[in-house]
């Protein structure tokens, strides 16, 4: 099938041709027609299945007809809402909708906590026809009176199952209360819990159910492995094989913010040099480290759940539950991150003994059982013969061998929250630079124990990367004539 044949309108279609899509997707191509007919929808979609442009298009396609070219604030009322869990899906959100919406006279802002809200302030007032918001600060502009939502036709919850469960819904259920009862309901997201199905049904009139691939079902280009180990030899193992198997990028995931904290310094102190992403970090920081990281300048970003979902890191070869997930579906949420858009990927998992009942609810909800591969001196059943390296704690006290335990006082986690992927279809993305092949780096790579060879070529490597990237942002640009020295004669 062709986007043409979809119903879009032709300022929509040269913007996708722009995007260099030249096929819909599956989710895409059962969404959009139905979206179109003005119905609502319970979209469940597999990781990285392209659902963001699979509700953006037909979005915009509704509102477009009734766009006015008007100066007057007055004239551009809110007409859809897009409501999502973290900061970072929402700036990826209204980055996609503004690159599909540029030929069209539609306006569109975003709103998310932990900025200023001044500027988001004034572009609210200026008239704006799609807000993407995050629900905490999408009530801070309610509270204040230049925002009202009274005239949606269309409210969109991207990571529904996140949205609606216990932590958003009494913001959630705020935010419905000011908004025209009738309007189009739009839910996405890769897992659906039956509770949080039948909240959704409640909230939904008539819906219309839209599942590509089965529900709470992962990418079969992933390679799940586990490796069991005590928790105090998690960070050590942790190390080996990021050095080992010689991952060439990687997003470690840790349950809590000081764990994640605590992690990322240690590795640094091994020569892995890190970044780290959670919700106690400001936004320009959680900005800096994302885009690090998706630069390849950083090549290990940790992370609290709140990267679980919706970030879409172009070939993305390994995640790594440094600690497992205490609600299974936020391990695909998790995993989702990577083997995207047809790439393979790899899940590790770190399992101590006392989360041997979190694998067996991952395992069930996955209908499989995870592969388990051991390393001799970090085998549980092999610990008392073989103690990991011992480390020099004097000058390290703050740092514990086990995050874990240092953690079971710390009750906060992060908000958890999305996914996504081609299962099995063939995508046409010549338009995508490739920043790297991924050629299987596990399993593959010869050891190299020579550390300091291998920290000094990963230093340059990185120096390298860096260089280039600071050349791309920042190019030499000719120096006009004015200021140009005098030539000595
Ligand atoms: P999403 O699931 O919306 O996060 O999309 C995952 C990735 O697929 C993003 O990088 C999109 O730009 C890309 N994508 C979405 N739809 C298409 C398409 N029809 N053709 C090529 N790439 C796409």
């Amino acid at each position: 099938m062709l986007f043409e044949q979809l119903g879009l309108s032709t300022d929509l279609l040269r913007a996708v041709d722009e995007e260099g899509y030249k096929q819909p997707t599956p989710i895409q191509e059962k969404a959009i027609p139905v979206i179109l007919e003005g119905k609502d929808v319970m979209g469940a979609a597999q990781t990285g299945t392209g659902k963001t442009a699979g509700f953006t298009l037909p979005m915009l396609r509704r509102l477009e007809v009734y766009a006015n070219t008007s100066m007057s604030p007055a004239r551009h009322p809110v007409r859809a809402l897009v409501l999502v869990p973290t900061r970072e899906l929402a700036i990826q959100v209204f980055e996609s909708i503004k690159s599909f919406s540029k030929h069209t006279n539609l306006r569109s802002t975003l709103v998310y906590g932990g900025v200023n809200i001044d500027s988001q302030t004034a572009a609210i007032r200026n008239g704006i026809e799609i807000l993407v918001a995050t629900p905490g600060r999408l009530l801070d502009h309610l509270q204040q009176k230049y925002l009202t939502l009274s005239k949606v036709e269309i409210l969109i919850l991207d990571e529904a199952d996140r949205m609606l469960d216990m932590g958003f819904l009494p913001d959630i259920k705020r935010i419905l209360n000011v908004l025209p009862e009738k309007r189009q309901n739009l839910m996405f997201s890769a897992t659906f819990s039956n509770d949080i199905k039948k909240l959704a049904n409640q909230l939904l009139n008539n819906p219309v159910l839209i599942e590509v691939a089965k529900q709470n079902s992962i990418n079969d280009m992933i390679t799940h492995v586990v490796y069991e180990t005590k928790s105090n030899f998690k960070s050590e193992l942790l190390v080996h094989l990021i050095k080992e198997k010689k991952l060439d990028q990687v997003l470690i995931f840790n349950r809590t913010k000081s764990g994640a904290d605590r992690l990322k310094q240690f590795l640094d102190r091994q020569g892995v040099l890190s970044a780290v992403i959670h919700g106690d970090k400001n936004q320009l920081q959680r900005c800096q480290a994302l885009d690090e990281f998706k630069q390849d300048i950083i090549k290990v970003l940790v992370a609290t759940d709140v990267a679980a979902r919706g970030l879409d890191i172009e070939e993305l070869s390994c995640v790594i539950n440094f600690e497992l997930p205490n609600n299974p579906e936020d391990y695909i949420h998790r995993i989702g991150r990577t083997g995207r858009a047809g790439a393979k990927g790899f899940a590790i998992s770190l399992v101590s003994p006392e989360e041997k009942k979190l694998l067996t609810g991952i395992e069930k909800l996955l209908n499989k059982k995870i592969k388990i591969e051991k390393i001799a001196q970090f085998d549980k059943t092999q610990e008392q013969k073989h103690k990991p390296r011992a480390r020099n704690t004097q000058n390290d006290k703050s740092v514990s061998h086990n995050p874990v335990q240092k953690d079971n006082k710390s009750k906060t986690t992060d908000q958890q929250v999305e996914v996504i992927y081609f299962n099995g279809v063939h995508v046409n993305r010549n338009n995508v630079t490739k920043k790297r092949v991924v050629n299987d780096p596990l399993f593959t790579q010869p050891y190299n124990s020579d550390e300091s060879a291998l920290k000094s070529e990963k230093r340059s490597e990185l120096d390298q990367k860096s260089r280039r990237h600071r050349e791309r942002k920042y190019p030499i640009r000719p120096v006009p004539a004015l200021f140009a020295p005098p030539v000595s004669k």
